[in-house]
């Protein structure tokens, strides 16, 4: 069977093919650039060279488009006709309170997504535009949403619920719901398992990558998280601003006569290590200027780590003590400097921390000392595994006479 899973961002969809009779890749790639200047597809075959192809992609229909043409290339590609991919998987990200469990995409689920795009309005629209693009341009292939809010639906109410009027939580449904739950609950099952699968646990698990996020999770359910309402909440991320005083906002808003949408969009877009350093959201190039001499780079560093082991240190605190931190995503899997920055503060949690182990990237390694009494471990996150495990699921279910 396979399954390709979609990832739609605002200006780009990842994608990658799994044969699910093994769960191997067989291929995986990106379209950058949707609707702007220099769009350009990745093709990366796990057999085979990496083909990078500049092509005009004026939306996501035609990115739909252009993934479908370089899937079926007569050279390279890994099928031969629309009908040999059975399902399609699609990473959702806000499905309000109704839509939690992966499920079956209908017309009615698509009509129950845009309602609630209000709660995401940077996230959903570019989701629902993937699921469209595949709805004309893939028909009959059975579709499936995996939403990012699911793991943390086991959050007690004094994580979720915001300390504002009440109705708010029962009239608008303002609530902490949690990001990046497809990638929290790998990683955290993942770390269970290298620790033998102990009957009870508490870890903290800090996604780091262009959005970030930390989440305390307690016998494998998720207890707290640092994102919110919204993925805006939390720690300064590549372009997002994270915990605020939420006075701020409309201090800015009557300072620089912003309306709310580009209030938004300054929280969004311009904020975080963006907005601390003026010189980039990507890690690695605030890096480069930090060991240049930039200061504001270098701030926007140190700013991170501290967000980091703030909310660390919040959660090992509301969960009693902490037995394992996981660092994951582009950040947590790769940039050694920063976990190193991160751990040697841990210390008074009983974190000894190796120096020699944490020499890795993108591996599946323990990074803390033999014997120490807080572990820590590098795990490279599958997001995507997940969505095409689910799809798989979803359809023995509701298909159970087709697969
Ligand atoms: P997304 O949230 O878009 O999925 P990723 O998880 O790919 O993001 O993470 C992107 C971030 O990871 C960027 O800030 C990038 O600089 C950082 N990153 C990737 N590789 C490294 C590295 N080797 N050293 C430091 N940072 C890295």
């Amino acid at each position: 069977m396979k399954v390709l899973v979609l990832n739609s961002g605002s200006s780009s969809l990842k994608f990658q093919l799994f044969d699910m009779e093994n769960e191997a890749v067989i291929v995986k790639g990106d379209v950058e650039k949707i609707g702007l200047d220099g769009s350009h597809i990745v093709y990366s075959p796990m057999d085979g060279e990496k083909i990078i192809r500049q092509r005009n992609v004026a939306n996501h229909a035609e990115a739909i488009d252009l993934v479908m043409s370089m899937l079926m290339d007569k050279k390279f590609g890994a099928i031969k006709a629309v009908a040999d991919i059975d399902a399609i998987g699609h990473r959702a990200i806000h499905g309000g309170t109704k839509l939690i469990e992966p499920v079956l995409i209908t017309a009615d689920v698509i009509r129950e997504l845009e309602s609630v795009s209000y709660m995401a309005p940077l996230h959903n629209p570019p989701s629902i535009l993937g699921i469209k693009a595949c709805q004309e341009k893939l028909p009959g292939i059975p579709m499936v949403a995996v939403f990012d809010t699911q793991f943390h639906q086991t959050m007690p109410m004094i994580s979720y619920l915001y300390a504002l009027p009440y109705e708010y939580y029962e009239k608008y449904k303002v609530r902490r719901y949690g990001f990046h739950g497809i990638s929290h609950g790998y990683v955290s099952q993942r770390c269970i398992e290298l620790m033998g699968k102990p009957s009870t646990s508490r870890i903290i698990s800090c996604h780091m990558g262009n959005g970030s996020s930390v989440a305390a999770i307690r016998d494998g359910k998720s207890w707290n998280t640092s994102m919110g309402f919204t993925p805006l909440e939390g720690m300064a991320m590549g372009t997002r601003a994270g915990q605020i005083d939420p006075s701020i906002i409309t201090f800015i808003m009557q300072q620089e006569g912003l309306t709310s949408k580009e209030m938004d969009e300054v929280l969004s877009t311009k904020s975080g290590l963006l907005g601390i350093s003026g010189v980039s959201s990507d890690m690695r190039d605030i890096e480069v200027a930090a060991q240049a001499g930039n200061e504001r780079a270098a701030l926007a560093c140190s700013i991170f780590v501290k967000d980091a082991v703030h909310y660390i240190g919040a959660y090992a605190a509301e969960m009693g003590g902490v037995d394992a931190i996981v660092f994951t995503a582009g950040i947590g899997e790769n940039d050694i400097a920063m976990r190193a920055r991160i751990c040697k503060q841990l210390a008074f949690l009983g974190l000894e921390f190796d120096p020699v182990a944490n020499n890795c990237r993108g591996e599946e390694v323990e990074i803390s000392a033999p014997g120490s009494r807080l572990r820590a471990f590098v795990i490279p996150t599958n997001e995507e595994l997940v969505i095409a495990r689910e799809t798989v699921s979803v359809l023995r279910k509701t298909h159970y006479y087709l697969y």
